[in-house]
């Protein structure tokens, strides 16, 4: 059963932290028992979720970087990830748009805020999991990886490209107690959602309720989800109860997505 100190003890970097998904999967993972580092571009916003991490447990503390620029992620990896037990990848997605007309300076940073900067993580984290023969590596990803989302044309290239990363690392890194998953969230309360709402909202003159009720008529729980029903999966993949779940794509889309 995971209780308040299933994680007691562990080290969870989670990226992507000030806000959304990434901020309550840090919160519920501090809630379990792990110290958390918070990683994000602005510490005045990451002194908020450390204000909330403050609640439960000690320890938490923040990293300033931006996953979009290499080098300064390079120069942040050899002091924060040398004793990481959890590592809970997620940013922001790329803005929305068509792939055929997406210009390739688009495709190239997407390319290095989702896919090499979550290459580089793993790697600088791994050292310390096989030596602990315990690590946990969760992508908070999307659902396109399984079916492509319209208008998402650079973010489906690059979740599918993370997702296969994760894979691949799975295979590579699961003899030495690491599972390597992605997490496919469906429509979460986030700023990021909120912002789809209203460009939508925008183009098509609709009432709020007619937008929300058009996205959620899909979706078979008819309800967005609240950020805490991912972080509860995020938890969940980073405790020993999942010790055997490795390589695996998990939607938590209230059965949105039409396929297995
Ligand atoms: P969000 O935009 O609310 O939060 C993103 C977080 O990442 C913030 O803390 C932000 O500061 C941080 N971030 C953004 N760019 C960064 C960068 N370059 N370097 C470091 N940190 C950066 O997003 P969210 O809704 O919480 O979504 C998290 C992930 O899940 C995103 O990749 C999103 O596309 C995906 N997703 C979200 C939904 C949804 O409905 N909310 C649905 C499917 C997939």
């Amino acid at each position: 059963m995971l209780t308040h100190n299933t994680l007691a003890g562990k080290h969870a970097l989670v990226c992507g932290a000030s806000q959304g998904i990434g901020r309550a999967c840090a919160i519920e993972l501090a809630k379990a028992g792990a110290r958390v580092t918070v990683l994000a571009r602005t510490a005045q916003t990451l002194e908020k979720t450390l204000e909330s991490l403050a609640k439960y447990g000690s320890g938490h503390k923040a990293v300033v970087c931006d996953l979009s620029d290499m080098r300064q992620l390079s120069s942040i990896l050899p002091t924060t990830c040398t004793d990481v037990d959890i590592l809970v990848c997620n940013s922001g997605g790329p803005a929305p748009g068509p792939l055929a007309s997406a210009e390739s300076q688009a495709l190239d940073a997407a390319f290095t805020q989702h896919v090499l900067s979550n290459v580089a993580l793993v790697q600088a984290c791994a050292p310390h999991m096989k030596k602990q023969n315990y690590g946990r590596i969760i992508n908070i990803i999307s659902t396109s990886v399984k079916i492509p989302i319209p208008n998402l044309g650079v973010s489906n290239i690059v979740r599918g490209a993370t997702a296969s990363a994760a894979k691949t690392f799975a295979g590579e890194l699961g003899p030495f107690g690491i599972t390597v998953n992605n997490i496919l969230p469906g429509f979460t309360k986030t700023q990021r959602l909120e912002q789809i709402i209203q460009n939508t909202q925008s183009k098509t003159g609709g009432e709020r309720d007619a937008v929300e009720d058009s996205f959620t008529k899909d979706v078979p729980a008819r309800r967005f989800a609240e950020p805490e029903e991912t972080a509860y999966a995020c938890v969940f993949l980073a405790s020993p109860f999942a010790s055997y779940i490795n390589g695996i794509n998990l939607p938590v889309d209230g059965g949105r997505t039409g396929c297995l």
